[in-house]
């Protein structure tokens, strides 16, 4: 099949061609962003591939389904940005990368909340500068703290999994309680419990209309003082304002965020040379307790090659039975 990758960066070229080594599907790769304005690139493709920051709603779906396109390939897990009931609408398939690599995810949240609780990012400047000083360095032992994890999906258990070997209490919530989880002595709890009682807390679940900015000012009031808030998830599981005036306050005692809910704008993109324009994201690069990746969680090698791989059959599974190996549709959703 015709193939149109959307927000190509190097290493997509490189991985995602290796995968379709055997599969022979002609690609043809795309450096801007999918949008109404760039869709027309891909006429006379039958599929394009997008990204987490692409944007599928119903005006692009339109444009795609007159142009030919009839599948949309996600080539990640989350699939929040794609209008799934205009592609109903259109006859257009949605398909997506279910699961690859948890542990890219899982180990990069652990890198976040070692890092920020060790000050590790504060360390390696200071002794750049020749400046040895502890002070403002104090950390805690992560051994015996409580650590809550909120979805307890293949990320989630994973995350678990490894906080077990550091000795941590575990507590989660999840609307779908997981018994392997409570085998591993994972204790489930609501909500407003898991950041009543967590030292960390780390955020596993999509971004649905229902966890839209979950994390809100109420639930940061019931938060332990001094709580380490992480996300990998996604960007508007936080309501960023809310989280910035815990922050200030001092209730809230870091911040550890793979992912930011204006993060399209930003992210995966060298804007060193442009003024920042978004007010909320700057005000949060100020606090020394905030800690920001620009959503590289999932970037290892074992990850990208099992996104592409994962991807390539998605659309081999089309092309010879009309059904992505891994579909999306509202209906299933439902
Ligand atoms: P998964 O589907 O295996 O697990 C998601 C879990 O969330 C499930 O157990 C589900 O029951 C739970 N859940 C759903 N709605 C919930 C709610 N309202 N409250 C609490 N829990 C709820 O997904 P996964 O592979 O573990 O990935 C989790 C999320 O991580 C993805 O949706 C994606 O947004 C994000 N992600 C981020 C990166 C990154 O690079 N930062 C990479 C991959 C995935």
């Amino acid at each position: 099949m015709r193939i149109s990758v959307f927000s190509t960066k190097p290493y997509d070229r490189q991985f995602l061609t290796d995968a379709n080594g055997g599969a022979g599907h002609e690609l043809t790769f795309l450096e801007p962003r999918l949008s109404v304005e760039t869709a027309p690139l891909a006429a006379g493709a039958d599929a394009v591939c997008v990204f987490v920051n692409d944007v599928v709603d119903r005006p692009v779906l339109e444009k795609l389904g007159q142009q030919g396109v009839r599948l949309v390939a996600l080539r990640c897990a989350g699939f929040n940005n794609v209008d799934l009931a205009a592609a109903r609408d259109l006859g257009i398939s949605v398909c997506r990368v279910p699961a690859y690599s948890p542990h890219s995810v899982a180990e990069h949240t652990l890198a976040l909340i070692l890092s920020l609780n060790r000050n590790i990012h504060r360390a390696y400047n200071r002794v750049r500068e020749g400046n040895f000083a502890l002070d403002g360095l104090l950390g805690f032992d992560l051994h015996g703290k409580t650590v809550g994890v909120v979805g307890t999906g293949k990320i989630g258990a994973t995350v678990l999994e490894i906080l077990k070997g550091f000795g941590c209490v575990l507590k989660a919530y999840d609307v779908a309680p997981d018994p392997d989880c409570v085998a591993m002595g994972v204790a489930y709890v609501s909500l407003e419990e898991v950041f009543a009682v967590s030292d960390v807390v780390t955020l596993h679940c999509p971004l649905t209309p229902d966890t839209h900015h979950m994390v809100d000012e109420a639930l940061l009031a019931r938060a332990r003082t001094g709580l380490m808030l992480i996300n990998t998830g996604r960007g508007a599981l936080i309501d960023t304002r809310a989280v910035i005036g815990a922050l200030k306050s001092g209730h809230l005692g870091s911040l550890g965020i793979d992912v930011y809910e204006e993060e399209a704008e930003l992210f995966f993109e060298d804007l060193s040379n442009f003024v920042l324009r978004d007010d909320l994201f700057a005000r949060l690069l100020t606090f020394p307790n905030v800690l920001i990746t620009g959503h590289q969680a999932f970037f290892t090698r074992e990850a990208l090659s099992g996104i592409a791989e994962t991807m390539i059959a998605n659309v081999t599974a089309f092309q010879d039975s009309g059904a992505p190996l891994h579909p999306v549709s509202v209906e299933r959703l439902a």
